[in-house]
């Protein structure tokens, strides 16, 4: 599914979220506006911003609560001791014994050691 810019006419498909107080300074009474169009009007507005792009899919958190997406890279007890492996979706990458389920891995090294090694073993 996509947009139409509503300034340039040209469809798209990712969303930038601004702040109301920046979409009021740059929208003009529109409603959809494009990442180029956004982008161009704020560089016409008279201050300086940084925003930062974060991918809204958040896949999971780890079960110390730490919200990961595809390809970060969490902590897992294998037979051997901790790894480290992939998050894909739900699961993540080590395939010793079969993919585990991201609410069952640890964002650090720290936190899964904190974990199994106090009373949860
Ligand atoms: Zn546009």
């Amino acid at each position: 599914m996509s947009c139409k810019c509503q300034e340039c006419g040209k469809q798209y498909k990712v969303d930038v979220i601004v702040s109301d107080e920046v979409w009021n300074d740059i929208s003009d009474g529109k409603n959809l506006l494009c990442g180029s169009c956004i982008f161009m009007k704020i560089e016409e507005i008279d201050c300086y911003d940084v925003f930062e792009l974060t991918n809204k899919y958040i896949v999971a958190k780890t079960h110390d609560g730490v919200e990961v997406r595809t390809n970060d890279t969490v902590w897992v007890k294998g037979s051997t001791g901790y790894h480290t492996a992939r998050v894909l979706e739900s699961s993540t990458s080590y395939e010793l014994f079969g993919p585990i389920p991201v609410s069952q891995s640890f964002s650090s090294e720290e936190a899964i050691k904190d974990y199994f090694e106090k009373d949860n073993d």
